[in-house]
This record gives structure tokens, sequence and C-alpha cells, in this order.
């Protein structure tokens, strides 16, 4: 079946309309059943080259590229940066050009400065796909978010989605916020003043700086980590009092609907923006379930772009 997204890159969500996120949705739900069949293997990128270039630290997304990409029969490579001649000094650029000459089939990149993977996939071949670049875009992880809030819902147009904490330094939020959009859902923004995107309204958010008032009545309430490492000074007074502000906890939750379904893109920062005791809750909690359906929605990039790439895919 020919893909409705047809771009050779996957950098971002903003420019995705619905038919091409529901087309990937649908790919990704096949290969969730896939995954959870006991023969996972397939041969869909069978000959094909798939490369993880990481320039940050990640657990989840790498291994769940990897996955995604055997699963389809490809060969994975998974570079080091602090192992390779990027520890050398050696420039993005320099980098890319280096492994374009390689032929892959697909990059796939995450980099700590925002636009960096969108420069690099102009002086590429191959297809890219945006892991993470710094503060902008995520897609995959809003990809995997959408998939899972289908599954559990039914549907995405009209549920009220809360996204919450530091959504300052978060591109998980600046993807879901377009995605969401894309696909008629009611998103709204709860942070405290120092950790939410200045002039958010104009993204078509609301914006609330009071967690209970911000997740109340919601369907969904989707938590973010306190990006430590993308803050220099004090964006909050201490772990604690934010916790007691900003952190989920069932007493804050019941603001929600009572059926609300709570998400958090991981790594977890246990009794800073969540409670463990709502984290675990299989109830209310699909935590384990967002990382089950990034494997599935990576799939249905790569098996998209691969085929976008066979049919000379548009830039
Ligand atoms: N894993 C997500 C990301 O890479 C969220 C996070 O790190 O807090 O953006």
């Amino acid at each position: 079946m020919t893909p409705i997204y047809a771009q050779r890159h996957l950098l971002g969500t903003r420019s995705l309309t619905a038919p091409e996120i529901t087309d990937l949705l649908d790919r990704a739900d096949r290969y969730a059943a896939v995954n959870r069949s006991a023969e996972k293997k397939l041969a869909v990128l069978a000959g094909r080259t798939v490369v993880n270039l990481f320039y940050e630290n990640s657990t989840r997304t790498r291994t769940s590229f990897e996955l995604a990409a055997k699963r389809l029969g490809a060969d994975v490579v998974n570079m080091q940066t602090g192992a390779s001649s990027v520890a050398k000094g050696e420039t993005l650029i320099d980098t890319a050009a280096t492994l374009n000459a390689m032929h892959p089939d697909v990059l796939v990149v995450r980099h700590q400065d925002s636009g960096a993977v969108s420069l690099l996939s102009q002086k590429v071949n191959c297809a890219v796909v945006n892991a993470g670049d710094g503060k902008h875009e995520h897609p995959t992880q809003a990809l995997l978010d959408a998939l899972t809030i289908r599954r559990r819902k039914g549907r995405l147009a009209g549920l009220k989605v809360a996204i919450c904490g530091d959504v300052l330094h978060s591109r998980v939020a600046r993807s879901n916020i377009h995605l969401l959009a894309a696909m008629g859902a009611e998103v709204r923004l709860v942070a405290p003043r120092t950790l939410c995107i200045p002039g958010a309204e104009s993204l078509g958010v609301s914006v609330f700086h009071d967690l209970r008032a911000g997740i109340a009545d919601c369907d969904i309430v989707m938590m973010l980590r306190i990006q430590n490492e993308r803050m220099s000074g004090g964006f909050i007074p201490s772990t604690r009092e934010y916790f007691r502000f900003f952190g989920l906890d069932r007493e804050k939750l019941a603001a929600a609907k009572p059926d609300a379904l709570v998400m958090h893109p991981g790594p977890m920062n246990r009794g800073v923006e969540i409670d463990s005791d709502i984290a675990d809750d299989v109830e209310r909690s699909v935590i384990r379930e967002q990382v089950e359906m990034g494997v599935a929605v990576r799939m249905a990039v790569l098996e998209t772009l691969t085929l976008n790439l066979a049919r000379g895919g548009d830039r």
C-alpha cells in the first residue's frame, strides 16, 4: 500500500496532515499486533541499512528504533558518538557526509541542538528521522502517544489533553501540540510560569498555571520530565516544592475525568513530576503501553520512508 505521507524525511509533526497521521497510526496498529505475536521477524526492510546516530543519551528511543528496524529485517548500525570521530571533533556535517558515503537507507538522528537534524537531512541522500532535536521536535514520540491514546479511547478528535510540567524545554510537548491539533484534540498546557512556552496561546492551546485547574475534566493527563540538562539557573525553587504544586498524585488526579489516562514519555523522575502510586497504577497509567507502541510506530515510520525512497520521495 502506498503511504499517504510522501516526504523523504520525518523531521517533525508540524507539517503532518490528519490523513498522513491516520495512515501512519493504522500501519503502526498492524505492527503492534505483529509485536505481540511469537514470530516477529518480517522482511519489509530486508537488504536495507538503518544507522542510529545519537548525540544525546537515550535508552528507550534508541533501543526502540533498533528493534523496529531489526523486526523489519534491516541491518542496523548504532553509532556511539562518544566512541566515534565525533569525540575527535568531527562536525555534524562531516559525520553526515561520511555516513552518507556508505549508502545507508535511513539515518535516525538525535541531537542536542534544535534544527540540527533538519540541517543534516539536507546533506544526505538517504531518509532521515528526527529522534529528538534539542527542545524542538520528537515526532515519533508524538505518534506513539497518539497511537496509545487512539487504542484506549478509540479516537483523538474531541479529547481534552493536558500536557503538564516542563513544557518550555520539551520537544515532546511541541510535537504533541502540532499532532494533536491536526487530529482535532483540545490541548491544554499546564506549567509553572517559568516553564511555559512564551506566547503559547498562538499555538492554539490554552494555558494553565495550576495543575488541578488545568487537568479538570481532561481525558488525558500527559506528564513531562523536569529537564535539568536543558536548564541553566533556577527555573524551580526545589523539587519538593515542584512536586507539591505540579507533581501528579492521586489527590490532584481526581480533578481529571474518572477514566482519564496518565501518560509520561520517560524517563520519569518519580516523586518530582509524578508519584509512583500513579505511575504504577495499571488502571490509570499507560506508560508501559507507550513504550510498546513506540516500537510499532517506528516500524511504521521506517516502512513508510523506505517505500518513499523507492518511489523517489518528495523533498
Ligand atoms: N525521552 C523524551 C525525549 O527524549 C522525554 C525526556 O527526555 O524527558 O525528549
